[in-house]
This record gives C-alpha cells, sequence and structure tokens, in this order.
C-alpha cells in the first residue's frame, strides 16, 4: 500500500518535537498507530528510512501537546427563541483548527422532561455531525422520582459522569436549595460530579424588571442587574450544600473576581470544589457593554456576564496559573446579529452566549503563557490533563503516553495570528476576540491519529469524532471523598442518658396547635 492508502492515515511519526505533558517536557519521537500512540522514544525513525506507509512529521522545534479539552460548549443549542448557529460540524471544526480535539456539550431537558430523551436528542444531533470527539454532561432543571433514576441510569449506562444544576434561569431551568441537595446528593451516590451555574437567579429576575424599568434597556442591563455579589453569593451557597452532603462540585463559567475568591477560599479550606474559567472571561471583559454600538454590545452578552473590571482577566488568569481554578471551558454559545436583535429593545431577550472554541488554546497561551503566568505544562494541565481527570478520561484523552488517543497538537509557541470574525472557522459573524494577536498557533492538528488539521487546512468528515462515554467514581476526584465517608462522618457521642423528669405541657392548658372550645 502505498503512501496515499489506508494506512497512511493510520502511521504517524511526529519526529523531533518537545513533547509536554503536564508533569514533564522531554524532547522526543512520537509513533502513532490505528489512532492511539504506540511508541515514545528518540530516533524512533529506522536510519533507511520511512517504510511505506508511515508519514513523517518534522517537528523540530515546536512543541507536541496533548489536544485541547474543552469542557463547556453548547453547540445547536435550542435557547432563548433561537439556535445556536456553531453547530455540531462547524463548531467541531472550528474547535480542532484551534487545537481542541475534544468538546464536552450539555444535554439540556425542560423542566418535567426526561433526560433520558434529552441525551438521546443531543446524540442525535451530534453523533452524524462531530469532526473530533465529543462527550455529554446532562443537566437537571428539574426534580422528581424519575429525574433521580435517570441520574442513575445516565452514569451506569450512558457515560455521564456530570450533572449541571442552573442557580439561575428562573422559570426556565433554575432549580432552589432544595433541589440542589437532593440533586447533589444523587451525583455523591452515583459517583458524579455536580456542576453549577452559579447566579442567584431570583435576585436576577427582580433587578432586571427594576433596570427596564428605570429605561435601561440595552446590553448594559444585562450586567448591571446581575452584578458580581450575585455570582458570588450563588457560589457560595452551592459550595455550602456540596460540602454538606461531601459531594464534589464543579462551578462552570468563573466570570468574576468576587465569585473566583469564593473557590480559592473554600479550596483552602479543603473542600473538594473546581473552578473553570472561559477564553471570554480570561481574554476580554465588560466595557464592551457600554459600547455605542448595539450589536458589538449584544454579542458579549452571557451570563454570568463579563465583567466591567477591567483587571478581572488577569485576575483569573492569576488563579488559574496558581490551581485555585482547574480547567477552561468556553461556554460557546454563538448567535449572529440577527438573533441577538431579538432583544434589541429589551436586553432579558438577547440570547446569551459567546464564541470561543477556536480561539481558548490561543488566548490562554497568550495571556497565560506568552505574559510568564503560567509554563508550558500548566498550560496542558489547565487546557485538557485536569478536565481529563476530572471527567474520568484520563490518561486516554489529556496525555501523550504509550496507549493514550493520539489526539495531538503541534503548536508554535513563536508563531503569531490576529483573531478575526473575517478568518475564523466558526460559523457566528462577529468575534469577542476581534483583533487579538495570539502568540501560539496550532500548526497541525491530529484527532485519533489522523491529520485533521495543517497549514490552515482543514481535512475532516462529518461523524468521524465519536462519543466517549465516562464512567462515574473517578478517582481523581472520589479517592478524598470516599476516605472523607469513612473517617469523617459524624457519630453520636457515648454518654450517660439523662434518667430524671421530663416537663411537658398539658394539652389543656395548651394554645398551640389546639382551639379552646375542644377543651372548654
Ligand atoms: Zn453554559
Amino acid at each position: 500500500i502505498g503512501p496515499r492508502g489506508p494506512l497512511a492515515m493510520s502511521r504517524l511519526l511526529i519526529r523531533g518535537g518537545r513533547v509536554v505533558n503536564d508533569d514533564l517536557s522531554q524532547v522526543t519521537d512520537v509513533l502513532v498507530e490505528d489512532g492511539v500512540v504506540r511508541a515514545l522514544g528518540r530516533d524512533l525513525l529506522p536510519p533507511e528510512g520511512a517504510p511505506t506507509g508511515l508519514r513523517v512529521i518534522d517537528a523540530a522545534g515546536k512543541l507536541v501537546l496533548p489536544g485541547g479539552i474543552d469542557t463547556h460548549t453548547h453547540l445547536q443549542f435550542p435557547f432563548m427563541g433561537s439556535r445556536s448557529v456553531d453547530d455540531f460540524h462547524q463548531g467541531t471544526k472550528a474547535a480542532l483548527a484551534g487545537g481542541t480535539t475534544m468538546i464536552i456539550d450539555f444535554a439540556i431537558p425542560q423542566k418535567g422532561g426526561s433526560l433520558l430523551e434529552a441525551f438521546e436528542t443531543w446524540r442525535s444531533w451530534a453523533d452524524p455531525k462531530v469532526c473530533c470527539d465529543y462527550s455529554l454532561h446532562v443537566a437537571v432543571t428539574w426534580w422528581s422520582d424519575q429525574v433521580k433514576e435517570e441520574m442513575k441510569i445516565l452514569a451506569r449506562d450512558k457515560g455521564v459522569n456530570s450533572f449541571k444544576m442552573f442557580m439561575a434561569y428562573r422559570d426556565l431551568y433554575m432549580v432552589g436549595d432544595k433541589e440542589l441537595y437532593a440533586a447533589f446528593s444523587q451525583c455523591k451516590k452515583i459517583g458524579a460530579i455536580a456542576q453549577v451555574h452559579a447566579e442567584n437567579g431570583d435576585l436576577i429576575a427582580e433587578e432586571a424588571k427594576k433596570m427596564l424599568a428605570l429605561g435601561i434597556t440595552g446590553p448594559e442591563g444585562h450586567e448591571l442587574c446581575r452584578p458580581e455579589a450575585v455570582e458570588a453569593e450563588a457560589t457560595l451557597r452551592a459550595i455550602t450544600i456540596a460540602s454538606a452532603v461531601n459531594c464534589p462540585l464543579y462551578v462552570v463559567h468563573v466570570m468574576s473576581k468576587s465569585a473566583a475568591k469564593v473557590i480559592a477560599d473554600a479550596r483552602r479550606d479543603g473542600k473538594v470544589v473546581y473552578g473553570e474559567p472561559i477564553a471570554a472571561g480570561l481574554g476580554t471583559d465588560g466595557t464592551h457593554y457600554w459600547n455605542k454600538e448595539w450589536h458589538h454590545a449584544a454579542h458579549y452578552v452571557m451570563g454570568p456576564p463579563l465583567r466591567p473590571d477591567p483587571s478581572t482577566p488577569g485576575f483569573l488568569m492569576n488563579l488559574l496559573a496558581n490551581d485555585d481554578l482547574t480547567t477552561t471551558g468556553t461556554d460557546n454559545c454563538t448567535f449572529n446579529t440577527c438573533q441577538k436583535a431579538l432583544g434589541k429593545d429589551d436586553f432579558t431577550k438577547i440570547p446569551n452566549g459567546v464564541n470561543g472554541v477556536e480561539d481558548r488554546m490561543s488566548v490562554i497561551w497568550e495571556k497565560g503563557v506568552h505574559s510568564g503566568k503560567m509554563d508550558e505544562n500548566r498550560f496542558v494541565a489547565v487546557t485538557s490533563t485536569n478536565a481529563a481527570k476530572i471527567f474520568n478520561l484520563y490518561p486516554r484523552k489529556g496525555r501523550i503516553a504509550v496507549g493514550s488517543d493520539a489526539d495531538i497538537v503541534i503548536w508554535d509557541p513563536k508563531a503569531t495570528r490576529t483573531i478575526s470574525a473575517k478568518t475564523h472557522h466558526q460559523a457566528v459573524d462577529f468575534n469577542i476576540f476581534e483583533g487579538m494577536v495570539c502568540h501560539g498557533v496550532p500548526l497541525v492538528t491530529i484527532s485519533r491519529g489522523k491529520m485533521v488539521y495543517e497549514a490552515g487546512v482543514l481535512n475532516v468528515t462529518a461523524g468521524e469524532g465519536k462519543f466517549i462515554p465516562r464512567k462515574p467514581f473517578a478517582e481523581y476526584v472520589y479517592q478524598r471523598i470516599q476516605q472523607r465517608d469513612q473517617t469523617c462522618t459524624p457519630v453520636p457521642v457515648e454518654r450517660e442518658p439523662y434518667k430524671g423528669e421530663v416537663s411537658k405541657l398539658k394539652p389543656r392548658d395548651s394554645t398551640v396547635g389546639t382551639r379552646k372550645q375542644d377543651h372548654p
């Protein structure tokens, strides 16, 4: 079989690059066969040259990284009277062009709807279209015995080990503290990690009415009705409830300094909690809500909002660099200007969501590594390894090691590119990072051993990606939780029983709970 035959697709040798994992960097060759890493070592190429069917890629002077894992996307999501324009095809193509080889999206049932049905619906949308591997979190938007049972089935049989609860979007997705307690308890029982969208939804709904009454109808109203404290309060509440039931907690899209501090403090208190900043929050800020162009301002609307405090992105990056925050997603949920315009007269009707699935790796390299805040190993940790560990994909994903999936990016740390809606692969007609010059450019993206992106050209087929099931009880998360159950569960104090008199109110003296005429 010649170099263009099937074998050419299945055997690759990446030569002379600097292979970067979260704990070690070393110059070594990587041999890929049948979609997995077969060997690592120096001079894997025999002296007589490449055998037939082996494609050799020269990576000298370049970095060889595990492909990115985007922990948070909403592709073709029906939401707020519209549907996000990056679907599972375009969205995963864009991911690959940016060096991301796996996404985790959300199956979200309506209140009263079946979780299993939502899961199957999202599978039916994604499976024929995805160009990279993917997995699904499932949302718990209401509570009943059915929901509880379906969570168990999803964890046991369907490969779902993470469930997201919304503390915002009142009347649509929001659940209260009692439901959170029940959902967290069930997550704990079935070995899943609980995720929260942490904002006080009741407060937002009331404050939004106030803004509209004040005549504030533009995108700035979106931030004004849900300032930082609204996010920080819910974050602390979720941590308090999760801690009470000893359930691991993952806070999605940490957007503010105060919410990030709540998470950092909780981690220092020993809580099992993880915070996920997103590319938008690390790369730009909420001053855009005051932009004079309505469409410009509207394109930044997402919940929780970007913060107008311009020191926020740098602060979040510092915490990400120093392990107060753990993973990175994008909340990629894109709407074109004409869709955003559903809220042209009322900011509460602007479909929430921003881009980032293509931009995340470069934005984090630029703001994190190029700035000197984190090294290349920490970059790998926060863009793939930590996510793989938390969501139980490790070391199949998030690591370049023998036996791991060959999801690999050849990365040029010195090259630059300018992010623009004119050149990006995302379907949306706007880019919140427009004009940002990023060091750190993916030269080649390899998905399960196939070169899917090279020199700016995508070579993908819809449906080539696979659904990756995830087993419950991820050790990285649950080892501590289970140990605490054994050692930290309170027991009754042993003491001498009280044997004296017990004073009791006699029914005829009582005015509580009885009516006078019953006891004349
Ligand atoms: Zn989201």
